[in-house]
């Protein structure tokens, strides 16, 4: 067998402060568990600006498409938001995800007990949830054709297309399909078919795949207006989401915030299948760089730890040793460590990101 391949790029601001805690817990399953990943580093954002001139140098790029997977921090920073446009460190990120065309976007909702006081909802409506979103990433209304604003008669008119192709949705659906068949076995897609043409498009193709392809995996349809409202009334009778690009940015952010803080929240971004059979992959914790905390050491690592906890899932077929590492966080979260931004009205024991870090190493 080879050697798995991982791509490591820190970033900006916190990115590499919470990156440094994940290298932890790669070094100790190298050391522990006779595990080795070929790991390489290199720039992206600010970063590779500041070096480079682009915030994503065509090297890197080439890399990225040849590892196995690729783990980011958080790009981009005040410092930067004099540059212009085709060189802002989200560019190099936009770049990432377009050029390894990713089209499907996981974001779980995932409810740790020791955290769910932490939550908008009560505790009963949260506790154990377990829920993953899935969004269309590359198209729908984002990137149709025509857009712009121009000028009708005297007024100006702001124009968007919503367009998806049968392959767009299906490939997305399959997605889906694939993920609940690793979970609860159960999908719900979300559209707005009583409205939208590509609603009517995308129910009857993401049908069609499930009757052709997953037959055994148990299929329900729902606008997505209704679909907002039953995640906030009862989010738990979900298992998968899959939605498109608009609705899949609102509730995914929706889901996510079920659960606590910013600083929990992992993310992967999957494309087509590669030689191995496993999908072109980038990891990364949903946070940004957060500029107004980057350098204190109170960053929490986290999202980016269970980021690279999907990785070892999705791409490496690690799926016990991904386990392993989200027991160890639940763990220190139930010993009562916390960084600040989890610290809440009931207190705990106050750690820094490297103190979260080692306290999930050995744990
Ligand atoms: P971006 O545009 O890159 O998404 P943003 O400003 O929308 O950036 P973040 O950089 O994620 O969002 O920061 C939002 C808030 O959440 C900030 O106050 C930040 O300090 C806090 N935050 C984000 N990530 C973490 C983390 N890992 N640990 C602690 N606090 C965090
Ligand atoms: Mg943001």
């Amino acid at each position: 067998m080879t050697t798995p391949s991982l791509l490591i790029l820190p970033g900006d601001g916190i990115g590499p402060e919470v990156m440094a805690e994940v290298r932890k817990i790669i070094d100790w399953m190298g050391a522990k568990r006779g595990l080795d990943f070929d790991v390489s580093e290199d720039l992206v954002g600010g970063a590779a600006y500041d070096k480079h001139g682009t915030p994503l140098h065509d090297d890197t790029m080439a890399k990225a498409q040849e590892v196995d997977a690729v783990l980011l921090g958080a790009v981009g920073g005040p410092k930067y938001d004099v540059l212009d446009f085709s060189v802002k460190p989200e560019r190099g990120l936009l770049r990432l995800r377009k050029e390894m065309d990713l089209y499907a976007n996981l974001r779980p909702a995932q409810c740790f007990d020791a955290l769910s006081d932490f939550s908008s909802l009560k505790q009963e409506v949260v506790a154990g949830l377990d829920i993953m979103i899935i969004r269309e990433l590359t198209s729908g209304v984002y990137f149709g054709e025509p857009r712009g604003i121009h000028k009708e008669g005297n007024e100006r008119v702001g124009i968007n297309t919503q367009r998806y192709t049968e392959s767009e949705i299906a490939r997305v659906a399959r997605s889906a399909f694939e993920m609940a068949r690793k979970r609860g076995n159960k999908v719900c897609s979300m559209e707005k078919a009583n409205v939208m043409e590509s609603g009517i498009l995308w129910r009857d193709v993401v049908q069609e795949i499930h009757d052709a392809e997953y037959p055994d995996v148990e299929l329900s349809h729902m606008y997505a207006d209704a679909g907002a409202m039953q995640l906030t009334r009862w989010p738990k009778q979900f298992d998968v989401i899959v939605t498109d690009n608009l609705f899949g940015d609102l509730l995914s952010d929706l889901a996510a915030m079920l659960t606590g803080s910013l600083g929990m929240l992992p993310s992967a971004s999957l494309g087509a299948p590669m030689a191995n059979g496993r999908p072109k992959a980038l990891y990364e914790p949903v946070h940004g760089s957060a500029p107004d905390i980057a350098g204190q050491g109170k960053a929490n690592p986290i999202a980016c730890i269970l980021s690279f906890a999907m990785a070892l899932r999705y791409s490496f077929d690690l799926g016990d040793e991904a386990t392993r590492v989200e027991r160890a966080v639940e763990q220190v979260l139930a010993d009562g460590l916390r960084t600040a931004d989890l610290m809440g009205p009931e207190g705990g024991v106050p750690v820094s990101t490297s103190g979260m870090g080692d306290a999930i190493v050995a744990a």
